[in-house]
């Protein structure tokens, strides 16, 4: 038996990417599953995206480039970030990686060892937990609930910081729950960080996916002591539909990115230089499909959640970001099928798989067992067959 390592150990596979590869398993063998699993949009990458990219092979781009990325990304980055943003960073300021997930990892390793602590959001997106836990550092989870809209309050935060507080991680809005912070809501966190030797990783990679008027805004936009200690954290992939391009990247404070790019230089190198040359026209060329996206994003929303909402047992908050919905279904607990009792979100996840067809994620791998969430980034088609597929089974529950 091959020895492994204990790190390796500590951690488990991203149950969003396994769900998703079971689902397509089941589809190659000729089942005809309805996928709500992976996040990841349905939309091809717009063509003058794709076609930056074939001009960047026909000139011959297909050399290593500087580990943290070519000049010219760097400056559509930090172009973004002034004009999204209204934030100011240099070149040595910003680093770009192979997608927002390599970002996270690299910027854990950096950062964090045994005896720290990281703080956490619950329900959080799946891999913050595993990458923390990698980094020898110990996950600090902070539960929110549905009724302050899967917010973390003022006081909670207060009340999780110890002297081994190393970071909390921000992601808003959240995958799953599709809450969006509110300028005043992280002005009153920024106020209990202020001060303190605590970094913010702000996750913005669902910064543009945002409905009903809400405003995208991160902790270093609101206070001006916390963005100095704020690393931001965010990529093409969601924005543009390029989840396969892998190009995320990270802004903040000089020594951190120095650390990345030396920690990247011994492990990944550069990212792809083709998908920089396509994240580039992503950043600077026309917009117009990034509103088309998410105007059929809303589109499905709306209709997912009163769908859901229609199933007895069920109940689904109006998510204002990202393409997620995060219904509880506890209600539902305790109910029996042929198979068994349904106890917990990941017996009614294979339920759903088994029974319906249909492939979700358990809440519990963002940390809250009484919900699942589906991803809504496929067509309205599937989520009208896919949604009355649960309904029926749930019908069927005794
Ligand atoms: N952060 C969050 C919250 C996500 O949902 C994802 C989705 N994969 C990522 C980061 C990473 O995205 P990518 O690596 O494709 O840039
Ligand atoms: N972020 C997406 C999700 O949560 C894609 C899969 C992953 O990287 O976890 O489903």
């Amino acid at each position: 038996m091959v020895k492994l390592s204990s790190r390796i150990s500590t951690i488990k596979p991203s149950p969003t990417l396994a769900i998703t590869a079971k689902a397509n398993a089941l589809k190659a063998e000729g089942r005809d599953i309805i996928g709500f699993g992976a996040g990841e949009p349905d939309f091809d990458t717009p063509d003058h995206i794709k076609m930056a990219a074939v001009r960047a092979i026909e000139k011959g781009f297909t050399k290593y480039t500087p580990v943290c990325g070519i000049v010219e990304l760097k400056d559509a980055i930090i172009g973004k970030l002034l004009r999204d943003n209204q934030l100011t960073y240099k070149r040595s300021e910003v680093v770009v990686s192979c997608g927002a997930k390599h970002t996270l990892y690299n910027l854990t390793q950096v950062l964090f060892e045994d005896g720290d602590e990281v703080i956490i959001p619950s329900p959080y997106w799946v891999s913050y937990l595993d990458m923390v836990l990698l980094s020898g550092a110990r996950p600090v989870i902070l539960k929110t609930v549905e009724a302050a809209g899967f917010k973390i309050l003022p006081e909670q935060l207060k009340g999780a910081i110890t002297a081994r507080t190393r970071a909390i991680i921000m992601n808003s809005p959240s995958n799953p729950t599709g809450a969006v912070y509110t300028a005043t809501e992280l002005a009153a966190l920024g106020e209990i960080l202020a001060g303190k030797e605590i970094l913010v990783i702000s996750d913005d990679i669902y910064e543009k996916i945002i409905y009903d008027g809400r405003k995208f805004t991160n902790i270093a936009g609101v206070d001006e002591e916390v963005r100095k200690r704020t690393v931001i954290v965010n990529g093409v992939s969601k924005t543009y539909a390029m989840t396969g391009w892998r190009i995320g990247y990270a802004a903040g404070p000089e020594e951190i990115i120095a650390a990345v790019t030396k920690l990247q230089s011994q492990n990944t190198s550069n990212p792809t230089s083709i998908a920089q040359w396509a994240a580039l026209e992503a950043l600077n060329g026309n917009q117009d499909s990034v509103e088309v996206m998410v105007a059929e994003f809303r589109r499905r929303r709306n209709t997912i959640v009163e769908m859901l909402n229609a199933i007895p047992g069920v109940a689904c908050m109006l998510p204002h970001g990202a393409f997620y919905v995060f219904p509880d279904v506890s209600s539902l607990f305790g109910r029996s099928h042929s198979g068994g009792i349904i106890s917990n979100s990941s017996d009614f996840a294979a339920y759903l798989l088994d029974a319906a067809d249909v492939a979700v994620i358990p809440g519990v791998d963002f940390g809250n067992d009484n919900h699942i969430r589906l991803s809504y980034a496929t067509s309205l088609k599937n989520i009208e067959e896919g949604l009355k597929r649960i309904s029926s089974a749930v019908k069927r529950l005794s």
